[in-house]
Parts: C-alpha cells; sequence; structure tokens
C-alpha cells in the first residue's frame, strides 16, 4: 500500500510502499477514507513529541471503512489503554501511563490502510461526508474536551482560530455561550472566519478582549499567550491550555492568578468524550471546513497548517 512514512525528526514524510498492515485479535484491518491533520502532527515532526519508534505513519483522524462489513469508523488519538492502573481505573483513560497513540506509538491513517482496536474505534455520525467527519476526531474531541473543562463559563476566548475553534465557537454558540477569537496579530481572514462561525468578537492575540473572559481555552502553540489570557479572564476564571506542547510560559506577577483564577491543561481524550461529542455534533449541528489534500501532499498539508495557509481544517485522502 502507499504511506506516508515519518523516518526521523526534522525529515520531511517519504512515500514508500509497505505491506498492508494484518489485524490481530480484536483489531479491525480498515481502508482509510480519509485523516485529518493536526498541529499535534508538527510537534512529531519537530520532536517536541517523541515517536519512540520510527518509521511510523503518522495522522491521528482516521476515517476509514472495515475491510468485510464496510462499516465506516473513526479512530482517534488515543489508540489503546491498559485498563487496569489507577487512571484507567478512575475513569481517566487520558492519563494512562501505558498509553499507545494513533500515529505516535501505532501506525496512523496516512496511508490507504490502518489497523486500529475495536475497542477504540467509534461510529460515526450520518451526514458527515468522510472529509468534513475526520476533524471531529482530534480537533472536535479535544477541543470538546476543554470546553468541558470551562464549566458553565458564558463568555468563552478561544486563543488561536484553527480546526478546533472552528469546530468549538458552532458548539458553544449552541450552548447560548459568547465566543471572543483571538488569533494570529493581524489575520484578518482567520477573524472574519470566526466572526461568520457566530464570534461575538474577533481581534488580535494580543489585545484584550472588550469585556472579562469568564474562560479562555489556548490552542495556539505559544506559552507567551497564557499570561495574556489570564489577564484576560475575570476573577475566579479559567485558561485551559488545549494542546500537547507549547513553547515555554514566561513568568508572570501573582496578582494575574490571584483572585481564584486557574490555568489547567487538558490531555489527551476519553472514549466517554468521544462517544458524548460524536452524539453532539450532528445534533448541533456543527459543520466542518475542510481543505483536501492527497496522500503524497500530506508534507504539503502540514507546511499549510504551519503558515496558516488554510481555514478550518485539513484532511489527507488516499
Ligand atoms: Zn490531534
Ligand atoms: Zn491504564
Amino acid at each position: 500500500m502507499r504511506a506516508m512514512l515519518f523516518e526521523g525528526v526534522g525529515r520531511p514524510l517519504r512515500p514508500a510502499e509497505i505491506p498492508v498492515p494484518r489485524p490481530g485479535p480484536g483489531e479491525l484491518l480498515l481502508r482509510v477514507r480519509a485523516c485529518g491533520i493536526c498541529r499535534t502532527d508538527l510537534h512529531l515532526l519537530d520532536g517536541e513529541v517523541t515517536v519512540a519508534e520510527p518509521p511510523r505513519v503518522l495522522g491521528h483522524q482516521i476515517i476509514g471503512t472495515v475491510e468485510g462489513d464496510g462499516r465506516r469508523v473513526g479512530v482517534p488519538w488515543l489508540g489503546w489503554t491498559c485498563g487496569r492502573c489507577e487512571q484507567c481505573r478512575a475513569g481517566r483513560e487520558n492519563l494512562c501511563p501505558f498509553a499507545r497513540f494513533t500515529g505516535r506509538d501505532i501506525d496512523g491513517g496516512f496511508a490507504e490502510y490502518a489497523v486500529a482496536d475495536e475497542r477504540f474505534c467509534f461510529p460515526v455520525p450520518d451526514g458527515y461526508p468522510d472529509d468534513q467527519a475526520a476533524p471531529l476526531l482530534c480537533a472536535g474531541l479535544i477541543g470538546y474536551r476543554s470546553l468541558r473543562m470551562c464549566g458553565d463559563a458564558d463568555r468563552l476566548g478561544l486563543y488561536g482560530f484553527g480546526a478546533a475553534a472552528h469546530i468549538l465557537v458552532q458548539v458553544a454558540r449552541s450552548q447560548g455561550r459568547r465566543v471572543f477569537a483571538f488569533t494570529r496579530p493581524g489575520d484578518a481572514t482567520a477573524q472574519a472566519f470566526a466572526l461568520g462561525l457566530g464570534a461575538t468578537w474577533a481581534g488580535d492575540s494580543g489585545e484584550p478582549p472588550p469585556e472579562p473572559l469568564d474562560a479562555a481555552i489556548v490552542f495556539a502553540p505559544d506559552g507567551a499567550l497564557v499570561p495574556i489570557a489570564l489577564r484576560a479572564v475575570a476573577p475566579g476564571g479559567t485558561v485551559v491550555c488545549g494542546g500537547i506542547h507549547m513553547t515555554d510560559i514566561p513568568s508572570f506577577a501573582y496578582r494575574d492568578l490571584w483572585e481564584e483564577r486557574s490555568i489547567r491543561s487538558v490531555a489527551n481524550l476519553t472514549r466517554r468524550d468521544g462517544t458524548e461529542f460524536l452524539t453532539l455534533a450532528p445534533e448541533v449541528p456543527v459543520r466542518t471546513r475542510v481543505t483536501r489534500y492527497p496522500l503524497e501532499a500530506a508534507g504539503d498539508a502540514l507546511a499549510d497548517l504551519r503558515a496558516g495557509r488554510f481555514s478550518g481544517a485539513a484532511v489527507v485522502v488516499p
């Protein structure tokens, strides 16, 4: 089969012919229909998140059909957990120290076929074409988990208006929240995109919002945004860091944290997040904006993501 291989940090993905993977017990062989790209893939390419055993097929937002019965399933970042450790038993399988992640520890979806543990596959809601469903699996799921950490916040700030934020603004609006979108300075396209999806306000990431926020989610991998977001939230407000990696957070005055403001991170997802969000998405209904790339252009897709050359999400189609 055709696949795009990650061979090491700093090296471009390489097109290769490799054997179709063989499913083991409890695993499904999937024909990949579309696979979303994600900021995490850039962190893997750059070595900010480690791929322990290259070569590896990246890609962790897979929409595929099961070879044999044609069922359509989605495969997320969380590919396997031990089910036995303290975290797993406490309902926090996202924090399992033995977890294996799709497209990092297990070959992912930048290929014609993939194998996945059936227990970690989700049914895909009807009404979403394959390419439009793919971004629900990480951008949507991690966004949803991040939103849960914001409690009942009415005024919600989103720092970084990419794939996750463009889904989350729709969910937040359907819950009656107001969304304040912060983009790269001067990114008029992203700001117009945010307003078009229902954001109350859109502006540059360094700007203060027109009124204090009840919570903010930082999706951009820029630690300098954390103290900025902290200063934008009202007393009692929360800043949620939604990415797997961020540059260092600069020091800030204690008064910025004072009055019961808090900072927390969100790591990975649980299967419960997946089931809940994939039920919610068609009810909103969430509409995803996707840019399609052929499999062999996965590297171009990632370069475009890095440069902010598309709005919304992007998928690779084998
Ligand atoms: Zn992701
Ligand atoms: Zn575990």
